[in-house]
């Protein structure tokens, strides 16, 4: 029966060390929050595994213009955009972020998303279809890995970053319509797409390039435009799928494109249509949170990312040089998201465990969501965390390292 197999199935997780615990946290996200943890006690933990990349989901702005949003349209929006949830609001949200992203995409129009999840799957179901190509980024997120597999086009993987590789598959290809689908900044490694080489291909083979920027809007570029503004990028071929539950800290995705691409999606993207409106008041809030991601504020907290970036850099650095026989390795990131590769899935958890007994709270990775021997910690940076949240983690890693080493000299 269905308990017993279920039952089974979750056994086998536990026996790989593989079993997800939900932990409550108890006041709202910023770097120091107070967290319900797997024995029920509450603590307060300093936090390095929030996408909050520039703390505005504490901005008081952000959190005033939410209310404001309430009171002026309630609190749900009643129907799916196209019966009668799709407020001014809306409206308003989808023109600036057209008109933000405009330097890389002429014209564009923007399209507002529930989640980025589902502005994936829209995307690439709804382009994909029967006689289109995909060519997908092995690493690329899940939700892009889901809409390929929904979508009825044939699909067509390259390793990561393996610009020869995209080549020697799209110079093969014989498809009408040809979709390059792939991150931007990659969620686990926080390395980036050469998006400039990927474009240059898409121009090549008269395809189309789909670049997901979840980790990249609002942090990267010019103004927080993100990491085509990065690369300097400007194409019609380009379609970007921006998320607004991270760095623009209260919820929702964008779909910015070609006017045709949008409109087709309104038409056809089942993951845009058979669903509610989100709250308008949740797209009054991103009105504010965008005017601070494009202004000094923004760039302030960018200014301070890059600081904390570089001294959390030059902390692992010596402490891997300092201990070599561990393995432990930095991955080269210029992204808040900077990971820490341990190797060894048993030694990563344990080191997880042993930060947050001591206050600090970073996330454990294992495979399969990255390669067979690179669990790794994923320490991510956000701009309200200070030079000295920095030492104190940094410190607890350098006495967990001179534990580990004696430990293996033992
Ligand atoms: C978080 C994330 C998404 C999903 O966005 P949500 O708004 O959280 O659904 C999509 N792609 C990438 C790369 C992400 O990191």
């Amino acid at each position: 029966m269905l308990l017993d197999h279920l039952n089974a199935k979750l056994e086998a997780i536990a026996a790989k060390s593989m079993t997800r615990v939900l932990r409550v946290a108890e006041t709202g996200t910023a770097p120091h929050q107070q967290v319900r943890g797997v024995d029920g006690q509450s603590r307060e933990l300093l936090m390095f595994c929030s996408n909050d990349y520039l703390g505005l989901a504490a901005h008081p702005a952000v959190a005033e213009a939410y209310i404001a949003g309430v009171r002026r349209y309630g609190t749900g929006s009643g129907a799916s955009h196209l019966i009668s949830g799709h407020s001014a609001a809306h409206d308003a949200i989808e023109k600036a972020l057209a008109e933000f992203v405009s330097p890389e995409i002429p014209h564009a129009r923007a399209l507002y998303f529930c989640t980025g999840y589902m502005a994936n799957l829209a995307v690439v179901t709804a382009l994909g279809d029967a006689g289109a190509d995909i060519f997908s980024e092995e690493l690329n997120h899940a939700s892009l890995i889901d809409g390929t597999r929904l979508a009825k086009a044939e699909v067509k993987r390259f390793a990561h970053r393996d610009v020869a590789g995209l080549r020697a598959l799209l110079a093969a290809s014989t498809a009408r319509i040809k979709l390059i689908v792939t991150d931007a900044v990659f969620s686990m490694d926080g390395d980036i797409a050469p998006l400039d080489e990927l474009l240059a291909l898409a121009e090549a083979f008269d395809a189309w390039l789909i670049v997901d920027d979840a980790h990249g809007f609002g942090v990267l570029g010019p103004q927080g435009r993100g990491s085509l503004a990065r690369f300097g990028l400007r194409s019609e071929r380009l379609i970007l799928v921006g998320t607004l539950g991270k760095a623009a800290a209260v919820a929702g995705a964008f779909v910015a494109a070609h006017p045709t691409v949008i409109e087709y999606l309104i038409q056809a993207a089942r993951p845009y249509i058979f669903t509610t409106a989100a709250p308008p008041a949740v797209a009054h809030a991103l009105l504010t949170s965008l005017a601070l991601i494009r202004t000094e504020e923004g760039e302030a907290r960018r200014a301070q990312l890059q600081r904390l970036q570089a001294q959390l850099r030059a902390g692992l650095d010596a402490l891997t040089s300092e201990y070599p026989q561990l393995g432990w390795q930095l991955a080269s990131s210029d992204t808040p998201v900077q990971p820490l590769i341990i190797g060894d899935n048993a030694a990563t958890m344990r080191l997880a465990a042993r930060l947050e007994r001591e206050g600090l709270r970073v996330s454990g990775i294992r495979p399969p969501t990255v390669a067979p021997g690179t669990a790794r910690l994923r320490i991510t940076l956000c701009g309200s965390h200070t030079a000295a949240d920095i030492d104190r983690l940094l410190q607890a890693l350098r006495a967990a390292a001179q534990d580990f080493a004696a430990e293996l000299a033992a």
